[in-house]
């Protein structure tokens, strides 16, 4: 049947991926999560392979996917290795829009390509120790001193901050009381003035997680993103976006977990039938087709309506990122139940889903952020959005 969301050259992104997937991601997915294990040269052949950065455009280094066909290869990762998925959605959505968005010429001359290509790792540095959801409250400053910018502070949770060559860094530039009115976006080049600490999580194991300590980092004028206290409104474009993104982590998660699940009762036998010939069981595939199939189609459609400059985009944003993070988890839940003590061991792709699919109900913004965002738009409309 014809995907009205997806077109055939969507469907050989996907193919290709799953090439990839099969090949580079499978062998590396146990290893990532048993160790803690981050893939730089997996992470590397992404970016070759344009798997990295899809939305960015050739003269970047990028192959200029549409929005669409970045979610196809975030959601075809996630199948096979949700963590991969994830690294990707934070690197095109949140890090590569950024930049392309916001960026000087010469930032996008310089880094770009560079992180297309996997050369560099980025990391997109906003929540803080204090405050995740309020972001507005954060506390990290850049002060001016001699014509550069001083940064100080601390961010936590940061995807990729143990290993990143580059970051953007949202920092207070001005009182805390002006809230979103004074935060900068910075790229900032690893070096010695940042302090990176290893966070042990519960999933998307080898992602390099990390806490940051900022000591007197001097950047110029050059290294400032977008506009001086401006850089709030680049976080809530970028996570507009990634909350798409995001939901197609969750979509391949989720995809990942009925896969196994379907094989295992088609061949498990118990009281001299296969699973699959249980009610119950077959209630529950019935169930998990179905979420699937709705958080598909709303997150595709926030999708289009982005591709198409369609600024309700934003609430369909926020409308697919709560509905599949909650499903993912329900999924994955359910997937190790009717796994029974298989789903409970390491060798099941399940049981690692099920830890992985919950940073989905609370990373890009808590399913609560996201009843928020929809709250919002609900009593006062749609907010203004540069498309
Ligand atoms: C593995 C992982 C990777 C991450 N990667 C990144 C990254 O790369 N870059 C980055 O900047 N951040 C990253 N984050 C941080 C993530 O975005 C934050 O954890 C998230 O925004 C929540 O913030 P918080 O942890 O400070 O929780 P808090 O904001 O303290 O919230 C705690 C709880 O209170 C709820 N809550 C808060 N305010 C309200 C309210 N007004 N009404 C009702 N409920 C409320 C929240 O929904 C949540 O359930 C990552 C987090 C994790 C776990």
């Amino acid at each position: 049947m014809p995907d009205p969301f997806l077109t055939d050259e969507h469907q050989l992104v996907r193919n290709s991926v799953r090439e990839f997937a099969q090949r580079y991601v499978v062998p590396i997915t146990r290893k990532m999560d048993l160790e803690d294990y981050y893939p730089r040269d997996v992470i590397s052949e992404l970016g070759k392979q344009g798997f990295l950065t899809p939305s960015v455009p050739p003269e970047y280094g990028g192959p200029g996917l549409d929005f669409r066909g970045s979610l196809v290869v975030v959601e075809e990762l996630s199948r096979y290795n949700p963590t991969l998925g994830f690294i990707a959605e934070i690197v095109n959505d949140n890090i590569a829009y950024a930049l392309l968005r916001y960026g000087t010429n010469r930032q996008k001359e310089e880094i770009l390509p560079k992180i297309a290509s996997g050369e560099w790792v980025a990391s997109y540095a906003l929540s803080e120790p204090c405050c995740g959801s309020d972001a507005a409250a954060i506390e990290t400053r850049a002060e001016r001193r001699g014509g550069e910018w001083v940064i100080n502070g601390k961010k936590m949770w940061i995807t990729q901050g143990l290993y990143a060559d580059v970051y953007i860094v949202f920092a207070r530039t001005g009182p805390r009381e002006a809230r979103h009115r004074a935060i900068t976006a910075f790229l900032v080049r690893r070096s010695k003035c940042i302090e990176t600490s290893p966070i042990n999580v519960m999933g998307i194991r080898g992602t390099g997680t990390s806490e940051l300590t900022f000591n007197d980092c001097v950047v110029g004028d050059d290294d400032v993103l977008g506009k001086v206290n401006e850089g709030f409104k680049i976080a809530m474009v970028t996570l507009d976006l990634a909350r798409i993104g995001i939901s197609g982590v969750a979509l391949g998660l989720s995809q990942g977990v009925f896969d196994e699940v379907l094989e295992w009762a088609r061949t498990r036998m118990a009281f001299g039938k296969p699973l699959i010939e249980f009610e119950w069981i077959q209630f529950q595939l019935a169930d998990m087709k179905a979420k699937l199939e709705i958080g598909r189609t709303i997150t595709y459609k926030a999708a289009w309506l982005y591709d198409n400059k369609d600024p309700s985009f934003v609430l369909y944003s926020s409308i697919a990122k709560l509905y599949t993070a909650q499903m993912a988890v329900e999924i994955a839940r359910d997937g190790v139940q009717i796994l029974g003590g298989f789903g409970y061991s390491k060798e099941s792709f399940s049981e690692r889903a099920y830890r992985d699919a919950k940073v989905l109900e609370i990373a890009e913004g808590t399913n609560e952020v996201q009843r928020m965002v929809i709250y919002k738009i609900l009593t006062k409309g749609l907010p203004e959005v540069e498309l």
